[in-house]
């Protein structure tokens, strides 16, 4: 490589997005040097983490932001979910879980994605042990046995080379650093297009979220602050196109008819984005000296919110590992040990999130039936309700010590 190296940290985060900006803070002040490389900057109209969306945050994910002291400035513009209404249109199966019968304030929080952005941004702004390069544009990555060089340039400091013992690719669904180490990932095109925005309606929506399923797709709605609701709503390409082109009036009359009445009469849509859903799955979530977290490790269908909790729970693993030893940062035993206790976690959610679609996507003749029974069971039954809201809410397998509020602790 020709560029001069200018720097040298144990830690380099590559993608500076929801899940490697929430890893650069839980890593700042851990007294590991961290760089955070990051090619779209916050205030860029094109920052695809940071965007238009909404994100419905777990428990354990708001107990992370809380220890990471972003709580604060994210809660003016965060709608607690009180209530989930689970439906099929078209059938008779209803599940309803209630936050105050699990003795529990609220499912998870509602905030929206530039938010939770600005949050991270002007922490890590404030942090000056960490070298930021925000936009940067990353040429190389090269995994060498003793160090990763990453040959970058940004308009602040022109061409350089970072050395790293350790490079996170927290850097999505395409991941260079991915790319770079050699694991494999495969794609499941789930081949629908989540229509993305946000209504406001003639009710109040009283903490409730509603997920209904639809022959077309199912459509998330979530409840936001000042009195508006978040749609996510999944449907074919070509229906989904035909939703995006739609006038205002028409696009009403689509989502009140295949939604219901359930949550009031709909109005004044917001911005429309449109995000194609995959499965894309990394083969391994460790290799020499690179570890994967967020959508570089798994991109899931967004029908029931867990892709951002579980990258969190990824990066506040890490970050705690990291900070709990001593000496080399990339340590094929550190590694091996991050990939262990968080395959449970991946695996349990990836299988969840992808049966779920699956199984409500399935229009084979008689399955109707069996799904709608089954939601029923579930609505009468306390025990599957507790693990499922106890599941959903980031407590399953080993839990980040940051998701239990504590702080991390060095060796
Ligand atoms: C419609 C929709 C709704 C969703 N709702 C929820 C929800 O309610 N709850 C939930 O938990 N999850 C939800 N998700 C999932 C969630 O959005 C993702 O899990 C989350 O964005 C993953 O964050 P990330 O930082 O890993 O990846 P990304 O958001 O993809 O961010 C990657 C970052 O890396 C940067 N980058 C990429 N390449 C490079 C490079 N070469 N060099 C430097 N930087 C680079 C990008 O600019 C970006 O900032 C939803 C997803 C969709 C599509």
């Amino acid at each position: 490589m020709s560029t001069p190296a200018t720097g040298h940290v144990d830690v380099a985060i590559v993608g500076g997005g929801m899940v490697g900006a929430s890893c650069a803070l839980a890593l700042a002040g851990s007294g590991r040097r961290v760089a955070l490389i990051e090619s779209v900057p916050l205030e860029s109209g094109r920052q695809p983490s940071f965007d238009e969306r909404t994100t419905a945050l777990g428990n354990a994910s708001r107990r992370i932001f809380e220890a990471l002291g972003v709580w604060p400035q994210m809660q003016p513009e965060a709608q607690a979910i009180t209530s989930i209404h689970i439906s099929e249109a078209g059938h008779f199966g209803v599940a309803r879980l209630d936050a105050s019968e699990q003795g529990i304030e609220a499912f998870g929080y509602v905030v929206p994605n530039r938010t939770i952005g600005t949050a991270l941004w002007r922490a890590l702004e404030q942090r000056k042990d960490l070298l930021l390069r925000v936009p940067a544009q990353v040429r190389e990555i090269r995994i060498a046995p003793e160090a990763v060089h990453i040959a970058l340039e940004s308009a602040a400091c022109g061409p350089e080379t970072i050395r790293a013992h350790l490079v996170v690719g927290a850097d999505g669904a395409q991941s260079l650093v991915r790319a770079a180490s050699g694991i494999e990932a495969g794609t499941c095109d789930y081949g629908q297009v989540a229509v993305v925005t946000s209504v406001a309606s003639d009710q109040p929506h009283r903490g409730r979220a509603f997920e209904r399923f639809t022959a077309a797709g199912p459509i998330a709605l979530l409840p936001l602050a000042h009195e508006r609701l978040a749609v996510v709503w999944a449907r074919a390409p070509e229906a989904a196109q035909a939703l995006l082109e739609a006038g205002e009036p028409e696009f009403l009359r689509e989502l009140q008819q295949a939604f219901g009445w359930r949550a009031g009469r709909f109005s004044a849509p917001g911005h429309r984005g449109a995000y194609p859903l995959a499965l894309t799955r990394a083969a391994a979530t460790v290799a020499p000296r690179t570890v994967l977290i967020g959508n570089a490790a798994q991109a899931l269908h967004p029908v029931a919110g867990q892709g951002f909790n579980l990258g969190l729970r990824d990066a506040a693993m890490l970050a705690e590992l990291v900070t709990g030893q001593r000496g080399d940062a990339g340590d094929a035993a550190l590694l091996a040990r991050f990939g262990e206790v968080r395959g449970g976690d991946r695996a349990g959610v990836t299988r969840f999130t992808d049966s779920l679609v699956k199984l409500f996507g399935d229009r084979r003749p008689g399955l109707a039936l069996l799904r709608n029974l089954g939601l029923l069971a579930f609505d009468l039954s306390p025990t599957a309700k507790r693990e499922l809201a106890r599941v959903s809410a980031g407590f399953a397998g080993p839990v980040p010590r940051l998701a239990r509020g504590l702080g991390l602790s060095k060796p």
